[in-house]
């Protein structure tokens, strides 16, 4: 097996920290283990889009004493946080722990889609005016990112494959297509262009058996994630932000009129911090590590498939998820191969394991794949909050934005973008800075306690 890029301390940790199934006996959950995935000769358990972009340079000056801003983390939310700020004229220092361009926003599904885990009538009965604005919010943000990716903004686009194909959302079983409808209902409610798609004509979307309806949500992009990240990269420094990577925050000390931030290269002063870490948080603020849990979610990409059997598996191209509590979510990449994306369950689990499963499933869904080989395969952390939504708050005087619930791309990105805009106060903070952000509970026993909440919720799931 080769491997590309290095993998960074970040997930070397992560990945020892969950145990690997070398045996292949009965797993503890007492699943049998899938047969192992079919492997091109060149396979790499590397990140297919980073195999596919250089990262830009990170700024190599030395780290500036003094900054209106610091932002902490590199992705997708910090990278629109800065390019924000500097924008409107803020000096702003971007300190990132791992290789610029190495970790979540750059492997991720790609697929833009504006959603908060329930639809709009949803949000608004459970949090009133709050859920409302949510709901727009997300939308914006959507549009936020369709805006650099195609320059509609009035900016250069941040060239990263932009479509616009729409999602596929697939019930796996008659128990779940009551919220397939629900969920066209709603958006078709507020004028969302949505429809659901009986049985009878699932095969005009989707070349498989395995699902009893499906809704096409028509506002869901694609992106190539690596390209869109390093390209929002490069725009933020051409804006005047300084990003310097494998600089790692160590403490925030609070002093009149800001914070020092001290870092694994020294202290910088800001005015204003703004932590962008997701799930990639760490303990540096243990109280932002408390309320977050990382989950990990795992991708495969198959060799380059004939366009004739690509178009047999996702004839309208769209982005598919299932309705399971462990989804699973694939598309057709712009080079014509499969991405396949999910987890098992909630056990430790490493790459190999992940994609071994996830191959399974793939072909239990499109038999026509049996045979088709797999020449990429890896994994990242997605940032689950309590109540499924995103958060923003004040720690000790620093900002955060965090919680994509593994939706992030469009959400995390514009959330760093106007978490930024108001604080320059040239908008309101978003709806979310409204909600109460609870610690998870046991948050220091979760490995004892997860395998079994991933126990009951496969249950649900095979009912
Ligand atoms: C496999 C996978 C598939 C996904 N698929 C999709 C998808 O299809 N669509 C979608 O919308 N979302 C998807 N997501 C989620 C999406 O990738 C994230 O929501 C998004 O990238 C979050 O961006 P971010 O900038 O908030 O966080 P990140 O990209 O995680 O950036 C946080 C950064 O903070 C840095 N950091 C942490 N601590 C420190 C410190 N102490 N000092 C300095 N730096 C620090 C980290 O190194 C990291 O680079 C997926 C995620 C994964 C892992």
């Amino acid at each position: 097996m080769r491997h590309g890029r290095p993998i960074g301390p970040s997930v070397m940790s992560w990945a020892r920290s969950e145990v690997s199934h070398a045996g292949r006996g009965r797993d503890r959950g007492g699943n049998v283990p899938p047969m192992p995935a079919l492997l091109s000769d060149d396979y790499e358990e590397r990140c297919l889009w980073q195999s596919q972009v250089t990262p830009p340079m990170a700024t190599h000056d030395s780290l500036p004493a003094e900054a209106d801003v610091v932002v902490v983390g590199a992705g997708l939310c910090g990278l629109a946080a800065a390019d924000t700020f500097a924008r409107a004229g803020r000096s702003v220092v971007v300190l990132e722990r791992e290789p610029l361009c190495w970790g979540a926003s750059s492997r991720n599904g790609g697929m833009v889609i504006p959603e908060l885990k329930a639809g709009p009538l949803t949000l608004e009965r459970r949090y009133g005016p709050v859920g409302r604005r949510m709901h727009h919010e997300i939308l914006e943000a959507y549009e936020y990112v369709r805006g650099l990716a195609t320059g509609a903004d009035g900016t250069d686009p941040v060239a990263c494959s932009w479509d616009e194909p729409g999602m596929l959302l697939v019930a796996h079983s008659t128990r779940h297509v009551d919220r397939v409808r629900g969920l066209v209902e709603e958006l078709t409610s507020i004028g969302e262009s949505a429809h659901v798609v009986e049985r009878n004509d699932l095969h005009n979307e989707i070349g498989s058996d395995a699902f009893v309806a499906g809704a096409v949500v028509d506002k869901t992009g694609s992106v190539q994630p690596a390209a869109l990240h390093a390209g929002l990269a490069v725009r933020a420094m051409a804006a005047g932000s300084s990003v310097h990577d494998r600089t790692a925050l160590r403490s925030l000390e609070r002093r009149t009129g800001g914070h020092d931030v001290v870092t694994t290269r020294g202290v910088v002063r800001a005015a204003k911090v703004v932590l962008a870490t997701n799930a990639a948080v760490d303990r540096t603020v243990p109280q932002l590590e408390r309320r977050v849990l990382p989950v990990g979610s795992y991708i495969i990409a198959t060799e380059v498939l004939p366009e004739a059997l690509a178009a047999s598996i996702l004839p309208t191209g769209r982005m598919v998820f299932d309705t399971r509590n462990f989804l699973a979510y694939w598309r057709l990449t712009p080079d014509g191969r499969l991405a396949y994306g999910g987890r098992r369950n909630m056990d430790p689990t490493d790459v190999a394991d992940a994609r071994d499963f996830l191959y399974d499933q793939m072909v239990a869904v499109h038999p026509q794949l049996a045979g088709v080989q797999v020449t990429h395969a890896w994994g990242g952390n997605v940032a689950m909050t309590l109540d499924r939504l995103p958060h923003i708050g004040q720690i000790e005087g620093a900002w955060y934005a965090t919680g994509c619930n593994g939706s992030g791309v469009a959400l995390n990105t514009w959330l760093g973008h106007r978490l930024a805009a108001a604080l320059c106060g040239d908008v309101p903070f978003p709806a979310c800075a409204e909600l109460r952000h609870r610690s998870l509970p046991f948050h220091s026993a979760r490995s004892a306690y997860l395998p079994l909440v991933g126990r009951y919720l496969s249950l649900e799931d095979a009912r």
